[in-house]
């Protein structure tokens, strides 16, 4: 406890005042007159007036509308200030990263000499452990540095220097995030990156420059010490994934007031759960060529409870849902989706300048 002139002022209720503001978005300088304004007149959490309580505790509005224009104002409005973008491979298409899951096109046509068995081999430790090859092969063409950032990264970028970004999950291990200026700590890569390598047997770390110096000599890393394989820290099938993610899941999502969702299939878990764990009232935008991760039609009105409470618990998104208030659609490009929202944000000709600024490739 510490006194302030007539008023005791309980540090339990100043921390709870402090966690609440954060959660909703105030900045530090905020908090604090907020704070002070408390120990000038009040003495616990109880005695705050209803609005400022409401002002602590408001549920996200619900979108006026369920599209673009509808998260843009909301956005505008100064609702969003911890957004969460998750993203995958349909963000970096227009970069010219070449789809390893699409028969017929580029890498994977390049790894048919290989006879892979499937697709997925290239991702797949037991693979790799008798034949490294394909994905040393895959590896140099993917490597970072080759590639210009999309808009859509730009885009991230744009949010976070607008500090509304709380954190960016991406499941590409292409590294445009960081080539577009995006903050290592902002970043989440819930598949790995190439920043790291590690001996597959006994464990030894090795620089990204000596697989990546290995990589473009056509030759295979192998292990100084025990003679095995040495493989970037790309999260392969049935590997762990990063420590990082599951701690900044648990610590980000419950504070997030805006969700977008980009350029994923939703398919692969745990990523594609991450949609459900922001709070139910939170917004959300899927920004993608097809409709993904979302519910059917609700059931009829008089389908048994159970059935109807499991509609309305399902995480997935809401769009088939004529109650539907939260969650927003735009079926397209990702570029197409990200031009919209920045011109409805009034940002684009920012986007569009940061887009086009001398590009230098990085040596990752
Ligand atoms: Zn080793």
């Amino acid at each position: 406890m510490s006194s302030e002139g007539d008023f005791r002022v309980a540090e339990s209720d100043l921390e709870e005042i402090r966690r609440m503001a954060k959660e909703r978005g105030c900045s530090d300088k905020e908090i604090e007159e907020m704070i002070e304004d408390f120990k000038k007149g009040m003495t616990s959490v109880d005695s705050l007036t209803r609005e400022e309580r409401n002002f602590l505790k408001s549920p996200p509005k619900p979108l006026e509308t369920t599209d673009i224009a509808g998260v843009a104002k909301y956005i505008a409005e100064g609702h969003a200030k911890n957004i969460i973008v998750m993203c995958g491979a349909g963000i970096s298409v227009s970069a010219g990263i070449p789809d390893f899951r699409t028969p017929g096109t580029g890498l994977y046509y390049n790894l048919q000499k290989y006879n892979l068995p499937r697709p997925e081999c290239l991702f797949t430790l037991d693979y790799f452990r008798e034949n490294p090859k394909p994905f040393f092969e895959f590896a140099k063409c993917l490597y970072p540095g080759q590639y210009h950032p999309t808009l859509v990264h730009y885009f991230i970028r744009l949010l976070h220097q607008h500090g509304l970004l709380l954190r960016n999950f991406t499941q590409n291990i292409d590294t445009l995030e960081e080539v577009a200026g995006i903050p290592r700590d902002k970043c989440v890569f819930c598949h790995g990156s190439f920043a790291e390598a590690h001996c597959i047997k006994c464990g030894k770390e090795y620089t990204p420059k000596f697989v990546r110096d290995k990589v473009f000599a056509n030759e295979i890393a192998t292990c100084e010490s025990c003679g095995s394989y040495v493989k970037p820290d790309i999260v392969f099938f049935g590997e762990k994934l990063p420590g990082e993610f599951f701690e900044k899941s648990d610590e980000d999502f419950p504070k997030c007031d805006l969700l977008i969702v980009m350029g994923t299939s939703l398919k692969v878990q745990p990523f594609a759960s991450l949609i459900g764990m922001v709070s139910d009232d939170v917004p959300r935008l899927l920004i993608n060529m097809e409709v993904v991760g979302a519910k059917p039609a609700p059931p009829p009105a008089d389908a048994p409870e159970q059935e109807l409470f499991a509609y309305r618990t399902s995480p997935l998104f809401a769009f088939n849902d004529p109650e539907n208030r939260r969650d927003a659609l735009f079926k397209g490009p990702c570029d197409d989706g990200i031009i919209a929202l920045a011109k409805a944000l009034g940002w684009d000709k920012e986007l569009q300048e940061m887009f086009e600024a001398p590009f230098t490739p990085t040596s990752a």
